[in-house]
């Protein structure tokens, strides 16, 4: 099954396929949680199941039985799939026992040498996530990019294009996995928080919140994030709308940082409805907007991203919180903008 928010991403990589134009290097990108590797997945089983993703046959199971995303107790250099000509390569166990942050280059030589045996059928090696690669890693795969081989595909899956060298993305055919908003990823939502639970939901707001990505948005869900989030906004509107409602506000601690981001948020939903000229999703926020004056709309971002960045020194944030949402509670009648944080 095809998941919603892949078809189109899919559709391009159905194309290469069926016109004999698969690159020899394939790069997949897209946000963390979007389904690269899922959408990985389904091109392998396209590319080597004779029923095209049959997902019964000896092939698709033993593919299906791949569990590389787990994290393993010892140090591999690459993990080999079920299937006899795939390889993948990730991050794995460092000297000190801990995953490591980087993909390193005895890894990639690894990964290069196992795809470079002479072999009747198509090799496969899937990398991720080729932005963990560090200078040395992605220098030596350059190599092998540079130099490609007949019947070997590379896939690398990347958070950010941005955090790869030109060069190796130069040598790749991208295809991009973008975030999702439409109705059909809705209604697919809907029905896997159904599963999960049952809460009335706002799905749109919840896809939002997340960026437009559909996984994120469930595992917020089994961590109960997206409740709090949803109960913080409700105060932070009804402050905004009635200041005299600041008194009774529920104590914050412990989420100083939260409250913040969610503040963040609104303000620049705000920002993007004001100068749009359009109404949004929520009644409360309308009512800000269409009150406030833009300019203070952007000095209290720019203060919400100070008191954020503070966050992480020894300021006391507690303080610097109740500031910010005492500027936020009168943000629709100030005369002129005060002094929140001192740079
Ligand atoms: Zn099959």
């Amino acid at each position: 099954m095809i998941l919603p928010w892949h078809k189109k991403p899919f559709a391009k990589l159905k194309q290469m396929i069926d016109q004999n134009h698969l690159p020899h290097a394939l790069l997949i990108t897209g946000s963390e949680k979007i389904g690269k590797f899922e959408l990985m997945q389904q091109l392998v089983k396209t590319l080597l199941c004779e029923d095209q993703t049959c997902g019964q046959c000896a092939l698709c199971r033993s593919i299906a039985k791949d569990n590389p995303k787990q994290v393993l107790d010892d140090s591999v250099l690459i993990r080999r799939s079920h299937y006899p000509n795939m390889v993948y390569c990730r991050t794995e166990i460092n000297d000190k026992g801990v995953e490591s942050k980087n993909i390193r280059i005895d890894q990639i030589r690894a990964f290069c040498d196992a795809l470079n045996k002479t072999a009747d059928n198509l090799q496969i090696g899937v990398l991720f996530y080729a932005d963990q690669m560090n200078i040395l890693a992605a220098n030596s795969l350059l190599k092998t990019l540079e130099e490609p081989r007949e019947n070997t595909l590379i896939i690398l899956l990347a958070h950010n294009l941005k955090n790869l060298p030109a060069t190796i993305v130069s040598r790749c055919q991208s295809v991009h996995i973008p975030p999702a908003y439409d109705q059909e990823t809705k209604a697919w939502l809907t029905q896997h928080i159904g599963k999960a639970q049952n809460t009335d939901l706002d799905v749109v707001q919840l896809l939002e919140h997340t960026h437009g990505v559909p996984f994120k948005a469930l595992s917020e869900l089994s961590g109960d994030g997206f409740i709090h989030y949803q109960h913080w906004q409700n105060q932070l509107l009804d402050i905004a709308v009635h200041p005299l409602m600041i008194n009774q506000l529920e104590d914050f601690e412990g989420n100083e940082v939260e409250v913040l981001n969610c503040l963040q948020n609104l303000i620049i939903e705000g920002i993007r409805l004001k100068t749009l000229n359009h109404e949004g999703g929520l009644i409360e926020l309308n009512k800000v907007v269409k009150e406030v004056n833009s300019d203070f709309l952007f000095r209290l971002l720019d203060d919400v991203y100070h008191a954020i960045s503070l966050s992480k020194t020894t300021v006391n944030i507690k303080l610097l919180l109740d500031n910010v949402l005492i500027v936020w509670s009168h943000i629709t009648h100030l005369k002129r903008y005060p002094q929140i944080t001192s740079t």
